[in-house]
């Protein structure tokens, strides 16, 4: 009986992932499938908060939790192993630690930075893009404040932070710097005036879903703290002075001993290798997740771009989708092994909110704008939320933002 047991494998613990595996593991009885669950680290990461340990302004160990934790082990096999290779016609995956066969896939990889190959920039800026790169970045800084403040000549580039892009990274980034700022001054004796700030955006306005109401409530909290804004600047170059950027045809370096590449991500770098028809990590899904010709391959999160029925562009990446599309997807491997037919994904989208800091905010929820500390809680509900979608009460008490 045992060896008549389908075999799904679902490959990243990320939001995508992990929601797919705690309600799978909910809708399934140990007989109903051989369930594992393959991911490079033993923890899960809330990587809505990483521009938080950026910053700074949490330790990065706030981020994390083990996914045993979130698991039932009586349904669902994990395995600490990097995934090396998919051969979908195979019906393989390879790994650093051996090779695991499926009769149902979940790819849920993941983003990594995205640098369009602009010269310099995987070398010389810093990336919000885990938690290694979190952490790198927060030491980095107070490192700067720290050389600063013990140095007899002073290098002022120490004191300057170059964010590049304006995007919801970006602008949380900033919100979170412009908090732990002041701190750093005040615990090496910097003169917080001398502190320079700058966000380099190449588009004419910033966060173009919101309003502009938002956007200028969002710009004024950031100048007001200190931040500079050069819009309709795009960047050019990376080097070891800081950034290059075009304004009016000409190049100017801009220079800071810190540097954030903040302007874009891309799914899993295995995407391109593993599938046909797949742009910046991404592949379009059919209308139940899966991925054209293969029935039983779903590919969700930030390796999916699913288009709404009606609609040309495909959804953006954020936790909320990765979240809506595990759920659908567990439900979805429960109607296989049923014997049902699949369910298409029906998106809901209750609102989206960007943290300036852990106290203000703008956003858009249930299509209403909202700013301000009403902003700040409805984030707070939002992260809360998802832990408690992933690891229930315990682990939302636990690691929640309340
Ligand atoms: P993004 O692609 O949304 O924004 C990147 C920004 O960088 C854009 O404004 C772009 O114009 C700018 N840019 C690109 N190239 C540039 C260049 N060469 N020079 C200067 N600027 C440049 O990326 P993101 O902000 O990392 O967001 C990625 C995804 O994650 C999005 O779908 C976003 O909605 C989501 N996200 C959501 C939240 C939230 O809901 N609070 C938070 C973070 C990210």
């Amino acid at each position: 009986m045992a060896q008549d047991r389908k075999k799904v494998l679902v490959l990243g613990a990320g939001y995508a992932g992990l929601q797919t595996i705690t309600k799978l593991q909910k809708l399934i009885s140990a007989e109903d499938a051989e369930v594992t669950l393959i991911n490079k680290n033993d923890y899960h990461y809330e990587s809505t908060w990483l521009h938080e340990a950026s910053a700074g302004t949490i330790n990065y160990e706030e981020l994390l939790y083990p996914i045993e934790t979130a698991i039932d082990n009586s349904k669902v096999n994990f395995v600490k192993a990097e995934v090396t290779k998919i051969d979908r016609n195979a019906k393989k995956v390879e790994t650093d630690s051996g090779i695991y066969d499926f009769d149902i896939l979940v790819v849920a990889l993941g983003f990594i930075s995205e640098t369009f190959g602009i010269e310099g920039m995987k070398d010389y800026a810093f990336q919000i893009e885990n938690v290694l790169t979190s952490r790198k970045l927060s030491r980095h800084i107070e490192d700067k404040f720290a050389n600063y403040a013990s140095s007899k000549e002073k290098d002022e580039n120490d004191l300057a932070i170059l964010v590049g892009g304006a995007g919801f990274t970006g602008i949380e980034f900033l919100g979170e710097l412009v908090t732990r700022i002041p701190e750093l001054c005040n615990k090496y004796g910097v003169d917080q005036d001398k502190v320079r700030i700058t966000c380099v955006e190449a588009a004419p306005k910033m966060l173009p879903m919101f309003s502009d109401e938002l956007v200028n409530y969002a710009v004024s909290f950031l100048e007001d703290r200190g931040v500079e804004f050069k819009i309709a600047t795009p960047i050019v170059a990376a080097n070891e002075k800081g950034f290059v950027v075009k304004v009016d045809d000409k190049e100017q370096q801009l220079e800071a001993n810190t540097a954030v590449w903040a302007a874009g991500v891309r799914g899993s770098e295995l995407m391109e290798e593993s599938f046909e028809g797949v742009k910046r990590g991404r592949i379009v899904n059919e209308s139940d997740l899966t991925i054209k010709g293969y029935d039983d391959i779903f590919v969700i999160g930030d390796c999916s771009a699913f288009i709404p029925e009606g609609e040309e562009r495909p959804l953006p990446t954020t936790a909320q989708i990765a979240m809506q599309q595990g759920e659908a997807t567990a439900k979805n491997i429960a109607n296989i092994l049923n014997g049902n037919p699949t369910d298409k994904f029906e998106y809901i989208d209750r609102g989206t909110v960007c943290s300036l800091g852990a106290h203000d905010g703008v956003g858009v929820v249930f299509g209403k704008d909202i700013a301000g500390k009403k902003a700040s809680f409805m984030k707070k509900i939002i992260d809360t939320r998802a832990i408690y979608k992933i690891g229930g009460f315990g682990l939302a008490f636990k690691k929640g933002k309340f």
